[in-house]
């Protein structure tokens, strides 16, 4: 018995969700979804032109200006019901997300608890959108400050966490009183839709959260929609910047997160058992198709000798299967491309002259023989010229590259162009905290591969990982999906009389 339900047989026609409901209207273009343990189409999702996604401003507009003055007691009322829907249908959630995106259910079931995270942050937005207050700035003057949404906000997402990076952003926008449209990943758009109904059950009016699916064309409208204040984005690099340059362009405040290539760099003095489990479940966790994955593991000094033995034990260990079996630790790949695209970059480290401990390519899963397997491969003698340490491979291809000396590794993460997450392990905690400030990544990890900051801290990289100012959730979300305005009063008083062209001073 798999923990497939009745959500997952039913959806087989995923539609916009927009004024509280699916989208009645006609629908030109479709895209097929595929089961990646099978290969199989199972699912059709409508892909919107530029006049739904007009439609669906229109509605979340007219829906916003209530949402936006009902008081917080009732925007956080809804927040807690929807924590506790959530919790009762997450195992349903989560099993909609392994039959589109492949992960395994207990991975499936993490990711959608790390977005609970968020939506329990939510809960006590209060306490965060509280202004501050100076009594007294000029004889008889008050001063303070308000926090006040933005109006219609959207959010474009990746495959890769289809409930929990759109729960990065809409729990808080739609707290701070914004409406949200969201735009999931074509690949998996099952979730989004559960995300609104859940939502419109725990008491959202209708047209506080939309969904639009689709692809570029959707992204597109959305970018130029003139009734759009803001666009948090989520997903590769180059799109992240296109996203960036052309919503910032046309007006709007942005955030858009980019790709990846995470190192972990081992020092000889660490616990190599810890640092082999930790390369292997960072490393092959969701097949590598995390933003967070390690995929450059940097051993130093003698570092290699003693880890590359310990990993290769684990890595044999690993059952690669269906992600709805008991007992699979690796689902497939997305797609049939993307499974392609990684054998590619494996075949291409061979002939850039990396050496190819651990061949995932020849792996067969029985009876599953058209699903988008590949097992997880080890490389080493990897070195900064080759496309395998260059490019983000986003698959369960772990690199291992060697440096003499910390200065040497800390050099290669500072040089890298994406600096997303990084992690040193070592029992010194004198150099644990020189690379914590020398590092130039924005989530460091110490002894732990994997640093997703918890939601009442805010996610983000440096560099090509992320364009804009602002991180997301946390209160760098709050501040994003909110603007400031300061007020300054008086209740006239008899010394406030009389004419003066001066600059206002304070008296
Ligand atoms: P992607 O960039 O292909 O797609 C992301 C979103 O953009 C999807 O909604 C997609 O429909 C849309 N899109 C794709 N091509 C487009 C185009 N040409 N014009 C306009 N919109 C387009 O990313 P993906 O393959 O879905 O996700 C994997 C990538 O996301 C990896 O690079 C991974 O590192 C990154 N990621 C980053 C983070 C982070 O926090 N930095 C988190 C998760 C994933």
């Amino acid at each position: 018995m798999t923990n497939e339900t009745q959500a997952t047989r039913e959806l087989t026609v995923v539609n916009h969700w927009i004024g509280g409901k699916h989208y009645a209207g006609p629908t030109e273009r479709w895209g097929d979804v595929f089961n990646p343990a099978t290969g199989e189409s199972s699912t059709r999702v409508a892909f919107a032109s530029e006049k739904v996604v007009d439609e669906a401003v229109k509605v979340a507009a007219a829906a916003q200006k209530k949402w936006g003055a009902a008081s917080l007691a009732q925007r956080t009322r809804v927040m807690f019901a929807f924590r506790q829907l959530l919790e009762k249908h997450k195992v349903e959630m989560a099993a909609l997300i392994t039959r589109e995106h492949g992960k395994v259910a207990s991975d499936a079931l993490g990711e959608v608890n790390r977005g609970l995270e968020v939506v329990e942050f939510a809960c006590g937005l209060p306490q965060l959108l509280k202004g501050e207050f100076s009594e007294n700035v000029s004889t008889d003057v008050d001063s303070y400050s308000i926090r006040q949404a933005l109006g219609v906000v959207a959010g474009i997402t990746p495959f890769n966490f289809p409930a929990m990076v759109p729960m990065w952003m809409y729990p808080l926008a739609i707290a701070c009183g914004n409406a949200f449209i969201l735009k999931p990943s074509e690949k998996d758009p099952s979730a989004a839709n559960f995300s609104a109904k859940l939502l419109r059950e725990a008491g959202l009016p209708a047209g506080v959260f939309s969904v639009v699916h689709g692809d570029k064309l959707a992204v597109a409208a959305i970018l130029h929609h003139p009734g759009i204040a803001a666009v948090s984005f989520v997903g590769s690099t180059p799109i992240a910047r296109y996203i960036y340059e052309t919503g910032t362009r046309a007006g709007k405040r942005v955030q858009a997160l980019g790709g990846a290539k995470n190192h972990m760099v081992v020092l000889p003095d660490a616990d190599m058992d810890l640092a082999a489990d930790s390369a292997v479940s960072a490393g092959f966790g969701s097949a590598g198709e995390r933003c967070m994955a390690i995929s450059a593991l940097v051993a130093v000094g003698d570092a290699a000798e003693r880890l590359l033995p310990k990993i290769q034990e684990r890595m044999a260990k690993l059952k690669v299967g269906p992600g709805n079996e008991a007992g699979a630790d690796m689902g497939p790949l997305v797609t049939r491309e993307h499974h392609s695209r990684v054998k590619g970059y494996v075949d291409k480290g061979e002939s850039e002259g990396a050496r190819l401990l651990v061949d995932g390519r020849t792996l067969k899963v029985k009876g599953h023989e058209d699903g988008y397997f590949l097992g997880p491969c080890l490389f080493d003698q990897v070195t900064r010229d080759m496309n395998i340490y260059k490019d983000e491979i986003f698959g369960p291809v772990l690199s291992v590259v060697r440096a003499k000396t910390y200065d040497e590794a800390l050099g290669l993460v500072n040089d890298n162009p994406w600096a997303n997450g990084v992690a040193i392990f070592t029992n010194d905690g004198g150099a644990a905290r020189r690379f914590q400030n020398e590092v130039q990544v924005g989530m460091v990890g110490i002894n732990v591969p994997i640093p997703v900051p918890m939601a009442y801290y805010s996610f983000g990289g440096w560099k090509s990982s992320l364009f804009g100012d602002s991180h997301v959730h946390g209160k760098e979300g709050v501040h994003f999906y909110t603007r400031g305005k300061v007020v300054t009063s008086r209740w006239p008083q008899p010394h406030h009389r009389g004419v003066n062209l001066g600059f206002p001073q304070m008296k």
